[in-house]
């Protein structure tokens, strides 16, 4: 395999948006009457699951399939499960669906229940792993990957986004209060917090320490970081963890903190919206609110053929559904009008050489994609860097013949890893 290192840029260059000095509270969006939690777990049609519709659900009640699951979700809200469904995601792997019929008032006032937890990751594993902001617990309860550093990311990982950058404004002290729980319950020797460059921070973060990251594209991204910060290059098919790193959001280490003063769960999740002009909003909702609720407070009206994008400009993947649930891991989310959505073209690549150019890990991107075309994911792991890939989009965006080369990327990356298991 060919292990080619980091890194390059060249034009154009893209910025990271900082978030306005004094920001504004983000606008708060009622509990709707039914709220939609993702699994995932498939459903075994031959199993007896211990949940079925009909059921009540108490705020805070662990949710899960069957005696010897290891995924789970939270119920948010008192109420009663209405439908169980098989869910696919954008790659066609299947999960499922729960919808849970709101049966308290539309407000997050009911107290939700409470948790034995202990300064144990294994006992916050247990409970807070669908927390806002989705803290990595399941990682970091794990016996396989031994880790040395946390990182708590302040900075947004794609363009146009602010939800960590606020929750940093906002809570810095809730932030160190998490920070000292992380490292109670885990023991990781090594703490250090990436703050972007130029964000106005009062807070003193020196018990951290602190990355500035550059405001210039991908700078934020976890192998950036890794490089630029922790002078460790990511190999190729490797993650962050394998290397003994583990990346965390501001707001995840927010919820940690909130968790383990209130012995319970919260659901309140921070998103930024980025409407069809380009406006964004900040918003409050709780998990599991479909997306529709949102657009229809900002009075954002979604036509036949929009795109909805689930994450930024670069990186973001499109859903189908304007009844997409808000997500504990979900930060930003944009809508765009069908009369501007970049067209994709099948024009052939004209070797133009700017997707090589651009790469920050010097993927030889325009070959590679040929291999992608043509199934050979293999092929394109071992000859041509498939693995070495950072996932920044910035080929996609500069590619002349507009050939959405990001999305057989990944799309390369998830059939190479369904081959792999095969074997
Ligand atoms: S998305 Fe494209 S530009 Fe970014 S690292 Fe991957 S191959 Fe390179
Ligand atoms: S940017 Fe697009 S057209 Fe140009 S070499 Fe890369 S794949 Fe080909």
């Amino acid at each position: 395999m060919i292990k080619r290192s980091f890194f390059t840029l060249s034009q154009p260059g893209l910025n990271y948006d900082l978030v306005e000095p004094d920001p504004k509270e983000p606008k708060s969006i009622p509990i709707p009457p039914n709220l939609i939690l993702l699994l995932n777990e498939p459903i075994d049609s031959t199993r007896q699951a211990l949940i079925k519709k009909g059921d009540l659900v108490e705020k805070g009640a662990k949710l899960c399939l069957y005696n010897d699951s290891t995924e789970y979700t939270i119920s948010p809200v008192n109420g009663t499960i209405t439908a169980i469904d098989v869910y696919l995601n954008d790659f066609g792997n299947t999960s499922t669906s729960l919808v849970i019929k709101n049966d308290q008032a539309q407000t997050s006032s009911t107290d939700p229940a409470t948790y034995d937890l202990k300064d144990e990751i294994i006992s916050a594993d247990q409970y807070l792993r669908t927390l806002p902001g989705a803290p990595p617990l399941k990682i970091l309860a794990g016996d396989k990957i031994k880790i040395d550093t946390i990182v708590i990311t302040c900075a947004d990982q794609d363009l146009l986004s602010t939800t960590h950058q606020y929750v940093t404004l906002k809570f810095g002290d809730e932030i160190k209060e998490g920070a000292k729980i992380l490292k109670k319950i885990t023991h990781v020797p090594k703490l250090c917090i990436a703050i972007p460059e130029g964000l106005d921070i009062k807070e003193d973060f020196s018990l951290f320490q602190v990355f500035k990251t550059a405001l210039r594209y991908p700078s934020n991204l976890p192998a950036m970081i890794l490089k630029d910060h922790l002078k460790m290059i990511l190999p190729a098919g490797k993650t962050p963890e394998d290397m003994g790193v583990c990346f965390m959001t501001a707001e995840a280490v927010v919820s940690l903190a909130r968790s383990y003063t209130t012995k319970s769960a919260n659901f309140e999740k921070i998103l930024t919206i980025i409407g069809k002009q380009g406006t964004q909003y900040r918003v409050k909702a709780t998990i599991g609110t479909p997306l529709n609720k949102i657009f229809k407070a900002f009075s954002i009206l979604v036509n036949d053929q929009d795109r909805i994008v689930i994450g930024g400009p670069m990186r973001g993947f499109s859903t189908y559904t304007i009844h997409h649930p808000v997500q504990s891991d979900m930060d930003t989310v944009m809508i765009q009008d069908r009369d501007i959505i970049p067209e994709v073209s099948d024009y052939p690549c004209v070797n133009c050489g700017k997707c090589i150019r651009i790469c920050p890990a010097n993927v030889p991107v325009n070959i590679l994609v040929r291999y992608l075309e043509a199934d050979l994911y293999q092929e394109a792991a071992d000859k041509y860097d498939l693995e070495s890939c950072i996932e920044c989009g910035l080929c996609a965006y500069v590619c002349t013949a507009k050939i959405p080369l990001f999305q057989y990327i990944r799309l390369g990356k998830h059939e190479l890893l369904k081959l792999r298991a095969e074997v």
